[in-house]
């Protein structure tokens, strides 16, 4: 499976974010893992395809589970402007469904974002990132796995990351190695910068 294809049943609605939506905080920490190549992109690794994303928690009425996250093919940009975020507005994991608005597709790994957020009401923040050294020390590290047959964005992944969430007392913040996608870890927290803290130990 091709990385970066989004697997999921999307309905987009092109318009801009609304303007109360600030991206300044998801930038600031974009910015270091950009530095520390944890987001990127690289002729070497998964075809020269952009890696990583992260996403955050907003306020919107009626939408509980509401989260701006940098938009699809963005992983290669230093730095990113409000026109590459998505607004993810609902999803159904059940049904692979995602509903979502703003100026550009959200991230292809979208879905697990929006199974963290569903899951897990006390979780503000998710990052996904790209980490060979981590990833392949996964075992030493006794991180949390989901299973090496299961592909990134799919609905398997989708319920493999809820099991482990239930599995594991439905943790505020956490981190896990997805063992079916290369080099791929996902860490979340109650704020962004708890999120990140749980990258940085490793560091
Ligand atoms: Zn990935």
């Amino acid at each position: 499976m091709q990385e970066g294809v989004i697997q999921y049943q999307l309905t987009y609605v092109c318009q801009p974010l609304p303007e109360h939506l600030d991206i300044t905080l998801l930038e600031a920490c974009r910015a270091r893992l950009f530095a520390a190549s944890l987001i990127g992109q690289d002729d070497q690794r998964y075809a020269g395809l952009g890696y990583g994303n992260l996403s955050h928690r907003v306020e919107l009425q009626g939408m509980p589970d509401a989260f701006l996250i940098t938009g699809s093919q963005t992983g290669h940009l230093p730095a990113l402007t409000r026109q590459q975020y998505a607004l993810v507005t609902a999803c159904s994991p059940q049904a692979n469904r995602l509903q979502a608005s703003g100026e550009t597709e959200p991230s292809s790994e979208a879905m697990t974002h929006a199974v963290i957020y569903q899951s897990l009401p006390s979780v503000q923040a998710v990052i996904h990132v790209h980490w060979p050294d981590l990833w392949q020390n996964a075992r030493k590290h006794k991180l949390w796995v989901t299973a090496g047959e299961i592909p990134y964005g799919t609905p398997q992944m989708a319920a493999a990351v809820q099991q482990l969430v239930r599995e594991n007392g439905f943790p505020s913040t956490g981190l896990v190695a997805m063992l079916g996608h290369e080099d791929g870890i996902i860490a979340w927290g109650k704020t962004l910068a708890e999120a990140e803290a749980r990258l940085t130990y490793y560091q």
